[in-house]
């Protein structure tokens, strides 16, 4: 048996390409904020994660091309050796202080941190409680303890948002092993807020630490932005709180907020840190001003609640199911890899570009179109959306 005759067969990707339209890869030639010129053609950027529009921010890019220009390209070490800027621990302490923790501690991509987080944390003696829809870096670095410590009875995937399933399996774990409850504090597909209130009263009970990956949180709901935590007024309830710079900051990185001991812990423990040379200064000024920026106009968070709510009653009134939210992530789910394909190249033929969502990024029959949005939309983008929803209805859809 050859090693590559699984290349030669994979086909998943030729096997779209064959029979619809294909979805992924588009090439971006510009970026002019909510309107990209896309594999030639301008389109409605309706499927982006910079919910700010930070990535296009002139204050940001400024701040940018200054600390580029101060510090160079990148840093070409780890944070324990050359790689650590005063850039690094001006951006930790200004998270901390924004997400109410003592310490931040920043990796270079928000996939990478949550390996960072929990594979120093989880040991042989330990149980991690996974939501089963948690994103894929997270049942990656789960597994990645595994490999290393665990069997399978360690990595406990309960049933999606189900509190009182995650319950149940917390009280039949060993006493005497460690318990941490992982979960994403908003679903990246559904857009759905996981349920903390009743997760913390389940964990307090049986002495389980709880961590949020709140990439799709932070920025977007809570004081401020402060995410999901501070959504539910319960800041003091996660212990560690994961983030990425590349959503509500605009920028690339990530970063864990929690207590100044566990933060010593990881800075030290955790390879993900300790192995890979530190986030470029660029970057790390970008995220900062970001930041700044968020907390100087706290009213682009309610101008994104606003714009979603309306294409969430638009969609809604042309009749699509469209569930309710507090997050500019809107699910169309189709329920199928061809409907999805098609629909998406439908709405681009409208100048509205989505994003799809099939297996393994959702389960079998949970396949979606996904819509999100950023503040810097504006009223007129929402009613190109529409339209172009409007305009594919009985072409394409099954509900
Ligand atoms: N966690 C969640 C919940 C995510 O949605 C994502 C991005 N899709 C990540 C982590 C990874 O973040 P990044 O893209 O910044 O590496």
């Amino acid at each position: 048996m050859d090693l590559f005759d699984k290349v030669k067969t994979y086909s998943r990707a030729k096997d779209i390409l064959r029979n619809s339209v294909f979805p992924f890869h588009p090439t971006i030639e510009e970026n002019n904020g909510p309107l990209v010129k896309m594999d030639g053609k301008t389109v409605v950027m309706a499927g982006s994660s910079d919910y700010h529009g930070f990535s296009q921010n002139n204050r940001v890019k400024e701040a940018a091309i200054q600390a580029l220009s101060k510090y160079g390209i990148g840093n070409n070490g780890s944070r324990l050796h050359n790689g650590t800027l005063d850039l690094h621990l001006e951006l930790e302490e200004k998270l901390a202080k924004f997400l109410g923790k003592e310490a931040v501690i920043t990796f270079n991509t928000g996939y990478q941190t949550n390996q960072g987080a929990i594979v120093p944390l989880i040991g042989k003696n330990d149980v991690i409680f996974s939501d089963r829809d948690n994103h894929n870096s997270i049942v990656q670095a789960a597994l990645i303890s595994r490999g290393t410590f665990l069997n399978k009875d360690q990595i406990i995937r309960y049933r999606h948002n189900d509190m009182n399933h995650l319950d149940q399996c917390l009280k039949k774990a060993p006493d005497d092993h460690g318990k941490l409850i992982v979960s994403d504090g908003v679903f990246s597909m559904s857009g759905t807020v996981v349920d903390l209130p009743n997760m913390v009263e389940s964990a307090r009970k049986t002495n389980a630490k709880i961590m949020l990956d709140d990439a799709h949180g932070i920025g977007v709901i809570g004081n401020n932005g402060a995410g999901t935590a501070s959504y539910y007024g319960l800041d003091n309830e996660v212990d560690i709180i994961v983030g990425t710079l590349s959503k509500g900051f605009g920028s690339f990185g990530g970063f864990i907020a929690g207590s100044k001991e566990l933060i010593h812990y990881l800075t030290y423990t955790s390879s993900a840190y300790i192995f890979s040379a530190s986030l470029p200064s660029a970057n790390v000024a970008a995220a900062m001003t970001a930041l700044d920026i968020l907390l100087e106009e706290p009213e682009r968070i309610d101008k994104i609640q606003a714009l979603t709510q309306t294409l969430r009653d638009g969609l809604r009134s042309l009749g699509y199911n469209v569930p309710d939210g507090v997050v500019p992530i809107i699910p169309i789910i189709l329920g199928d890899d061809m409907q999805v394909f098609k629909t998406w190249g439908e709405l681009m033929e409208h100048g509205v570009y989505t994003n799809v969502a099939v297996s393994p990024a959702v389960p079998e029959g949970q396949q979606m179109i996904r819509i999100r949005l950023m503040s810097t939309h504006e009223e007129e983008h929402i009613d190109q959306i529409l339209n172009a929803f409007s305009n594919i209805k009985n072409q394409v859809l099954v509900y």
